[in-house]
């Protein structure tokens, strides 16, 4: 088996059923929920990852896929996230518009140390919502930033 950096989870597609399974690498078997035992050795794992979380979405987007008769999605690369995306998808879920702007002010300063409009705006343009400044302005009104000597900005 090919075992990629430490990653510790995997997707295999069980030859019986076809189904997408979610596995530890670190397993040697595994059994299908259609009952056939299968020996992790002899198949290749795929998508791996080291999140449980990702491993659930990538074996629910195969089986969705296989369901739907199609081929499996293309493999995601495993390059490191861009950090403003990164930042930018921890944002997404949050509904509240002072808290996600929290999480992204709080997500540059552990990425920048201080952070610009300009950092913002990156952020924003991936989520299409709000400006750059009004995120600042908002932050600001909640005392939820400062401004550093620089001109620059952290979260509190
Ligand atoms: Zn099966």
């Amino acid at each position: 088996m090919i075992r990629v950096g430490c990653m510790k989870y995997g997707l295999l597609v069980c030859p019986r059923c076809g189904m997408a399974k979610g596995v530890e690498a670190s397993k040697k078997t595994t059994t299908c929920q259609c009952g056939r035992e299968i020996d992790l050795r002899r198949v290749k794992l795929k998508y791996m990852t080291d999140s449980p979380l990702e491993l659930a979405e990538s074996v629910a987007k195969a089986n969705a896929a296989l369901r739907g008769g199609q081929q499996l999605p293309p493999e995601r690369k495993t390059r490191k996230k861009e950090p403003y995306f990164v930042i930018a998808e921890r944002a997404r879920s949050v509904k509240d518009p002072v808290e996600r702007m929290k999480v992204i002010a709080k997500g540059l300063t552990d990425l920048k140390g201080a952070f610009g409009v300009d950092d913002v705006r990156r952020v924003v343009s991936i989520l299409g919502k709000d400006s750059a400044e009004d995120v600042i302005k908002i932050l600001q009104e909640h005392n939820l930033v400062y401004e550093t000597v620089n001109g620059g900005f952290r979260a509190v």
